[in-house]
């Protein structure tokens, strides 16, 4: 899945998920990248999230959502990350032996991002005065590395 979240100059924020969904997946298969609160959300008052990874654990939260949620508290887009895949990652460990690699980003309606993954993915951040960077986020690390 190809996640986007944006930011224009008037301070409105939309959010967009492209999937092919999973590898051999049975005809018919729904992943999480369509449903709203799971594989994305976004409110332009707050900020947005997306999703990618494996949609049979994803579905079973509504990880964009919450991390929108938290944002709307008060946390900064890596701290919602953070706050919400690792506790539902040991969740998911806990309840059913193990959970599917997943990862989500974010950013809030000052532009300011974050990220969190169970494995290790690779994203790109860009505004209007510099040019797109990729970074590289592992499992529990709040620093990226570019
Ligand atoms: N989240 C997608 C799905 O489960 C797959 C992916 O992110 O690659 O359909």
């Amino acid at each position: 899945t190809v996640g986007v979240v944006t930011l224009d100059q008037m301070g409105s924020m939309s959010v967009g998920t492209s999937s092919s969904g999973l590898f051999m997946k049975k005809t018919g298969r729904v992943g999480d990248s369509p449903l709203s609160g799971s594989g994305f959300y976004v409110d332009s008052t707050i900020g947005g999230a997306a999703a990618t990874g494996l949609g049979e654990d994803l579905m079973k939260g509504i990880l964009s959502y919450e991390i929108v949620r938290k944002m709307s508290e008060g946390l900064s887009p890596q701290e919602a990350c953070d706050q919400t895949v690792y506790p539902f990652h040991d969740l998911l460990t806990k309840r059913y032996g193990k959970a599917g690699a997943f990862s989500l980003i974010a950013m809030n309606k000052k532009g300011e991002w974050g990220v969190a993954t169970n494995v290790e993915f690779t994203f790109s951040v860009a505004n209007d005065t510099t040019k797109p960077t990729i970074f590289m986020a592992n499992r529990g690390e709040n620093q990226t590395t570019s």
